[in-house]
């Protein structure tokens, strides 16, 4: 009965091994490709994917399930062992579906529609985006009626990055929150706007010496737990982080006219990382190795990046080290101004990668809403670009001047990453929740982070998140971490103490 798990757990980590050459690719591809070889570079990419189908369907496979199902209902093999079986057969199922073509198909069309979308947001013209998303949703569709999701397209989508979740369930989540957000963002807004009459605003950080920012953002990210023997940070067009175990890649980018987008959007990607770091590597390639979900990953970049990198504990440890390489920049910029310009709150943004902790989530419900009616059909791709505008007024208060502010903005549907745009306000929601439980259980959290100590609360997530991988879904986690459902009751306080007063 032990070599049939063995057999088992030897064919996922060879699916794992598959999948992060695949990641590294894209990775590649994002960091360093030359501009000729995009079509080099997508037949590799559709290559990988029928070699990652192919041993994701193959009958070996399926044999050694049944093997391991049978020793489970035999009374053998231990509650971790059943975790990773039926998340094996779970799997299993789903891809014997799907043909290999319809896999290749995507791959291709992932990496032919980054670099169309690239070009479309810079031109600033949606029609040449069009046909790729239009491709996208059919495939989506396609996959969804194979699967059994024929009636609710969408859930398949939602599914793949959050297992168990569903768009009627996030639908009240996000019903709940935005009954309790929109009025506090209201609130916000008008105080500052009031302040701004006053000639009170956010000092302009301007002109910051983009070899001292990378050394800053990269001594950061090491002091927060990131381990760079495991571990590299690049640059790339969009954030974001890929790989897993002893091979984590983080991108940021540099503006000398923005410092703390760099700063930020590092902080975020190596929470990702510090998740990605954390989880059980022997157990790679198993449920037991992998993160719980898109939903909790981004509870981990989010708090990394919001509660503890923008507290006023945090930036007292930072402040003397940001004097030190920048001495020219924050002359006459004092400590509280500083602060303040990582807290600073802009009403009528329209980027949501830019946007402050209070408006971000109002983007989220944008997309959300938007991906449910394409996907359910009241939507069509041609009225996405008028739909994207309406609503941005409606919830951001501001119409886009062009397609690159509005619906262009975001990468995710040029890989037909379609429901994953959820994950970051329901991250939001998680990391609120987790930041109240670790603080209940160590209370000296923020002087630690006054001292530049992040280890404690490193410690906590490792033990408590991290070292689970996906034993439990999204719900089931919140739940035994922090003893309350997920939901935004957390979120609203936490705004309400940080930006309310
Ligand atoms: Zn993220």
């Amino acid at each position: 009965m032990e070599s049939a798990y063995k057999e088992l757990c030897g064919r996922l980590r060879r699916i794992q091994v598959l999948g992060s050459v695949s990641g590294l690719l894209g990775w590649d591809e994002q960091v360093n490709l030359p501009e000729g070889a995009a079509g080099q570079r997508a037949a590799q990419a559709e290559l990988l994917a029928e070699l990652h189908h192919a041993a994701a369907t193959d009958t070996g496979l399926c044999a050694a399930i049944s093997a391991c199902e049978q020793v489970l209902a035999a009374g053998g093999l231990d509650a971790d062992a059943r975790v990773v079986v039926a998340a094996a057969r779970r799997d299993y199922d789903r891809v014997v579906k799907l043909p290999v073509e319809l896999a290749a198909e995507k791959a291709r069309l992932s990496s032919e529609g980054y670099h169309v979308w690239a070009a479309a947001r810079k031109a600033r013209d949606f029609s040449a985006f069009a046909p790729i998303l239009e491709k996208h949703l059919a495939l989506a569709r396609r996959e969804a009626e194979l699967l059994g999701f024929g009636e609710c397209p969408y859930d398949l989508a939602i599914d793949r990055h959050d297992p168990g979740l569903t768009a009627e369930r996030i639908g009240g989540l996000f019903a709940e929150l935005r009954e309790g957000l929109v009025p506090l963002v209201r609130r916000i807004d008008a105080r500052v706007a009031a302040d701004k009459m006053c000639a009170r605003t956010p000092v302009a950080l301007r002109g910051f010496d983009l070899a001292a920012q990378q050394r800053v953002v990269r001594a950061v990210t090491a002091r927060l737990g990131f381990d760079y023997k495991r571990g590299r940070l690049d640059v790339s067009l969009h954030p974001f982080c890929e790989g897993s175990g002893d091979d984590v890649r983080l991108t940021t980018r540099f503006n000398a006219d923005e410092p703390l987008d760099a700063l930020y959007s590092s902080i975020h990607e190596a929470g990702h990382g510090l998740y990605e770091q954390g989880l059980p590597s022997a157990q790679a390639g198993t449920a037991l190795g992998v993160a719980a979900g898109m939903a909790v990953h981004e509870s981990q970049s989010r708090l990394w990046e919001n509660q503890v990198a923008r507290s006023r504990a945090f930036w007292r440890w930072l402040e003397p080290t940001m004097r030190a390489e920048f001495p020219k920049e924050l002359a006459g910029v004092d400590g509280d101004a500083l602060h303040w310009a990582a807290n600073a709150v802009e009403p009528g943004g329209l980027i949501r990668v830019d946007a402050d902790e209070v408006h971000y989530n109002l983007h989220i419900l944008l997309r959300f809403e938007l991906e449910r009616r394409l996907f359910n059909g009241t939507l069509a791709v041609a009225d996405l670009p008028a739909a994207w505008d309406a609503l941005s007024t409606e919830l951001l208060g501001r119409r886009p001047e062009h397609a690159g502010e509005g619906v262009l903005q975001d990468v995710h549907w040029s890989g037909g990453a379609f429901g994953y745009f959820p994950s970051y306000t329901l991250g939001n929601m998680i990391a609120a929740q987790l930041w109240t439980a670790a603080r209940r259980a160590r209370p000296a959290l923020e002087e630690e982070f006054a001292r530049g100590e992040f280890g404690g609360l490193l410690d906590w997530l490792r033990a408590e998140v991290h070292a689970h991988g996906r034993r439990e879904d999204a719900f089931a986690l919140t739940l035994r971490v922090t003893g309350e459902a997920l939901g935004p009751k957390a979120l609203l306080a936490y705004l309400e103490e940080r930006y309310g007063g």
